[in-house]
């Protein structure tokens, strides 16, 4: 009788998974396995809000593998070696994972395979629609541009949707640790976690509004399926197959965006150096000023839709993405300051913070990354007058201005009573370039 490990990573899911599905079908016994990895704590990816979903999610990964008769297996310690040493404990001839891009899950990688051998089996094709370097331009590893990407992604062969096991047959004996519970210090409007909850919102989540109200902050339109995206509790294609099917404006909207996230997932994979270091160089010095820093992370820089945007962070370890350019292009462009600081903190709150998509979007931002414009600077006031016109959204976070009306509550600097527990604007608004050309 064979028996394969199944090792769960950013695969958080029984539907879709073509490491699970391999193991199922190929082997008569699978014992599915996730590993704790110190290292993540060590290198400070671990953040509260993460590590609450991931509770959610693995808890329910085991309720779904134990109706299927089969149950999740939980150890800590190093990947490689905590999976070695359950396929010896129970006479495993291979172990099946699914692909990753980073430099850790590369470096996982590697360390499995020198400890397994033949015997592992690495699938891609499940974190991303199509595996980075599926498709290069002429020469390249990699594609820099997003346009051409895109064109070349749509062009790209898609692999079918894969079933979730009905049944699993594991073997008695291989023990566990307990599952991992919520730790303190979580925000308060956490969405939860696991494949259950992540397919009830793709099936009750409405795409028709996507394309006309993807921008608008306060419509709250977009799918929220990031974080599911992000741990695997749902796979892109299946998303990507389930909007395809309603062949609307939002539908090719949505999808258009996981091209976007491949798209980062495919520069990760060729350029691992870029989630500490710049992909393209640029010639400034930035600013660095704790005080400042400090404002932007608590929401108090005086712009209300900046703050605003940094409160939603606080409150849902999630932000809006209009809301997530405009406060990385404010920090980076406007007052000048470095975009790791600002990637870090996105890192530490955000319940979908991810390598690929937090850093480079943060380049992309601060004009150190794939925009092909990388001087375009978005300004705050500007941009909530278009994405925000009668300052919902702002109202919404900043109980301060709650009583402010229309979109004079973007300049309360304007208003005859200026509430007093709202701070003065970082720089005055008749300023909020000069830094940039300060500093070019
Ligand atoms: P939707 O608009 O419904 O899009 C559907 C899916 O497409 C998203 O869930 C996401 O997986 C993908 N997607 C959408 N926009 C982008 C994009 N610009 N780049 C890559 N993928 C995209 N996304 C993360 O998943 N994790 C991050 O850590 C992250 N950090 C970001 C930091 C900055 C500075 C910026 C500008 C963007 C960041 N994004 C990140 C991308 C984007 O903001 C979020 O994916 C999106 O807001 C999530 O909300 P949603 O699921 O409702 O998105």
């Amino acid at each position: 009788m064979s028996t394969a490990v199944v090792l769960f990573t950013q695969d958080l899911r029984l539907h879709d998974n073509p490491a699970l599905h391999a193991a199922r079908t190929r082997a008569d016994q699978v014992v599915p396995l996730f590993v704790r990895d110190p290292a993540v704590d060590r290198a400070g990816f671990a953040a509260p809000n993460r590590q609450a979903f991931l509770a959610d999610a693995l808890a329910d990964l085991d309720r779904a593998l134990r109706a299927a008769g089969s149950r999740l297996v939980l150890r800590h310690g190093d990947p490689a070696e905590q999976t070695a040493r359950l396929a010896t404990e129970c006479g495993a001839d291979t172990v099946h994972a699914n692909a990753g891009v980073s430099a850790f899950a590369t470096r996982r990688e590697h360390a499995l395979r020198r400890a397994l051998g033949e015997r592992l089996h690495l699938h891609d094709g499940a974190l991303t629609v199509v595996p980075p370097g599926r498709v290069t331009p002429a020469g390249r590893d990699h594609y820099a541009v997003f346009t051409p990407y895109h064109r070349a992604w749509q062009q790209a062969v898609r692999r079918t949707v894969l079933p979730a096991p009905r049944t699993l047959t594991t073997p008695d004996g291989p023990a566990g640790d307990p599952l991992p519970t919520a730790p303190a210090g979580t925000s308060p409007g956490l969405p939860p976690g696991g494949e259950s909850a992540a397919r009830r919102r793709l099936r009750t989540w409405d795409p028709t509004p996507y394309a006309d109200l993807h921008d608008d902050l306060a419509a709250d339109a977009t799918s929220r399926l990031s974080p599911y995206l992000h741990f695997g509790c749902l796979s892109a294609t299946e998303v990507l197959h389930h909007a395809a099917r309603s062949d609307t404006p939002g539908a090719a909207a949505l999808i258009r965006q996981l091209a976007w996230r491949d798209f980062h997932h495919q520069v990760l994979a060729a350029r691992p150096d870029t989630a500490h270091h710049d992909y393209r160089p640029r010639p400034y010095a930035w600013y660095d000023d704790e005080h400042e820093l400090r404002a932007w992370r608590e929401g108090r820089t005086g712009y209300p839709i900046i703050d605003a945007a940094m409160r939603q962070l606080a409150h849902e370890g999630w932000m809006h993405n209009r809301a997530r350019l405009l406060t990385a292009s404010f920090l980076t462009k406007t007052l000048r300051h470095d975009w790791r600081p600002g990637a870090d903190h996105f890192l530490s709150l955000l319940v979908d913070g991810d390598v690929a998509n937090n850093q480079l979007n943060w380049q992309w931002a601060a004009g150190t990354g794939t925009d092909t414009r990388p001087n375009r600077v978005l300004n705050p006031l500007r941009q909530a007058d278009r994405y925000d016109p009668d300052g919902t959204y702002v109202r919404r976070w900043l109980p301060e201005l709650a009583d402010v009306p229309g979109r004079a509550v973007h300049r309360p600097w304007d208003l005859a009573h200026r509430p007093a527990d709202y701070p003065a604007p970082l720089l005055p608004p008749d300023a909020l370039t000069a830094r940039m050309h300060e500093t070019a």
